[in-house]
């Protein structure tokens, strides 16, 4: 169930991944809220120098590990524009950490991957629950979804 502080998050994950889109980068914006509601870290995607594991929801894995108790992490949620890659569900479930609200899920991202004919990607975009299956997840949300979908679009319609 997403709730109105839960979509105040996630527009500030879909502002930054519009903020990656105009670096170069991919359109993926994440934040990490911790338990009393407060946004202590925030990334988007880094992409563009040629390391495909600058993911926002592997630096917040990371930074949690290194900034948060366990105790924290386990009661932060991390937001997102789109659904972590297994990847990054993995890096979370190895830290630790709580909730995952996304804006997005990867099988709209693979749909709409598709429909603007980029190729397959070479991991496979396994939901969550495949990956941390105890992990609690909500999304995607309709009307984000859309946007974070524009700018895909924008993305690929200009490389
Ligand atoms: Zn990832």
């Amino acid at each position: 169930m997403v709730d109105e502080t839960d979509l105040e998050h996630l527009r500030r994950c879909v502002e930054l991944a519009a903020e990656a889109l105009d670096a170069g980068d991919e359109p993926f914006g994440s934040v990490l809220v911790t338990g009393d509601g407060t946004r202590v870290f925030e990334d988007h995607n880094h992409v563009s120098g040629g390391d495909h594991t600058r993911h926002p929801e592997f630096a917040i894995a990371r930074w949690a590990a290194e900034q948060l108790t366990p105790e924290q992490r386990a009661a932060a949620t991390v937001y997102t524009s789109g659904e972590h890659c297994p990847m990054c569900s993995a890096a979370h479930g190895w830290v630790g950490l709580g909730r995952i609200v996304y804006a997005s899920s990867s099988q709209q991202l693979t749909a709409w991957l598709t429909e603007l004919g980029t190729p397959a990607a070479r991991v496979r975009p396994l939901p969550i629950g495949e990956i941390v299956p105890d992990t609690d997840v909500d999304g995607p949300v309709p009307e984000l979804a859309e946007q974070v979908r524009a700018l895909h679009v924008r993305r690929h319609r200009t490389s």
